[in-house]
């Protein structure tokens, strides 16, 4: 049968997959997942986690369902706000982009009621047209770093405490965890674990963005990239910092940022932290 599990009881060739069709059927989740464990062993050895998302169109229609444009436009920021979750079915291509946009207007009564939210898919739709232009350099600095820094201040690998999700410190750990597990970051924990990388660990964004891409459901090239070097300041006026106040405000306080022995590596004013962080020229 067409893409039938390996009976030899080894793991897969890759080349196996060039000659035969993927499967498509299967009697449940359980299956489906141990065909993936099989044809993708590299992909398993990467991560062995699998996320409760579910995928396919009525999983996206649910999702699509209940975008609440107002509301997203007023709680997006916070951890626990009504964010869509719909970033792997437009990344995959199961919801279209104008689609969406189309239902967020008519679910919101008027574009200037879902404003938003439309904005934060004209980012996306920008990202995705920047990348058109740039091709593989989407990898290089676009820009000159504004920390003061030049790239080769910046270490080439992410260390190992971090990739581990061992760093101690709860927000760090938390947030390497639930990558992990569900595949799947809030904004303000990317943006914030992206900062943590580059500013306060001072490693290479790429290093940190090729990590992102390889656990995230909705791992695109040009959004991911582009906010990594955001976050640097490599593709923007400067690099993006928070503090502790900004992350206890987001996380509902879930979060504090605190690490081994108390260390608070994130307290104090934005002035205080650029001081801290970044060389003055
Ligand atoms: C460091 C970093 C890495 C990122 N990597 C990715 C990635 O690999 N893939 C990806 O789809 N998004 C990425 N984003 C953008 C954004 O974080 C996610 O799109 C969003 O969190 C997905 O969750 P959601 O669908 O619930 O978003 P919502 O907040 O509900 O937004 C709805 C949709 O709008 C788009 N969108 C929202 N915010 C952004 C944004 N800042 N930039 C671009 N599009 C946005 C997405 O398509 C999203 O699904 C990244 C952001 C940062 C800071």
């Amino acid at each position: 049968m067409a893409g039938s599990t390996d009976t030899s009881g080894g793991a897969r060739r890759p080349d196996a997959l060039h000659s035969e069709p993927l499967r498509r059927d299967f009697a449940d989740r359980d299956e489906l997942v141990a065909y993936c464990r099989d044809v993708f062993p590299a992909a398993a050895e990467v991560d062995d986690h699998v996320s409760a998302t579910r995928g396919g169109p009525c999983a996206a229609e649910a999702r699509l369902a209940e975008v609440d444009p107002p509301r997203y436009g007023r709680t997006r920021n916070a951890l626990d706000g009504a964010v869509t979750g719909l970033s792997p079915y437009l990344r995959h291509g199961v919801v279209g982009l104008a689609e969406t946009r189309d239902l967020v207007i008519e679910t919101a009564g008027s574009p200037r009621a879902a404003y938003k939210l439309l904005q934060e898919l004209a980012w996306r739709d920008y990202y995705r047209r920047v990348l058109d232009d740039i091709g593989d350099d989407v990898w290089d600095d676009l820009e000159e770093w504004k920390t003061g820094y030049h790239a080769d201040h910046y270490a080439d690998e992410l260390p190992e405490d971090f990739l581990r999700g061992e760093t101690g410190n709860d927000f760090v750990d938390h947030t390497v965890h639930t990558l992990h597990e569900t595949g799947y970051l809030h904004n303000q924990l990317r943006m914030k674990i992206a900062a943590y990388v580059v500013h306060w660990r001072r490693v290479k964004w790429q290093a940190g963005a090729a990590w992102m891409l390889s656990h995230l459901l909705d791992g695109d090239l040009a959004s991911n990239n582009l906010s990594w070097q955001w976050v640097a300041s490599t593709f923007g006026p400067k690099p993006y910092l928070f503090n502790e106040e900004n992350l206890v405000k987001v996380t509902g306080g879930r979060l504090q940022g605190v690490g081994p022995g108390g260390q608070r590596p994130f307290a104090g004013s934005y002035d205080e932290l650029n001081e801290r962080l970044f060389e003055r020229r």
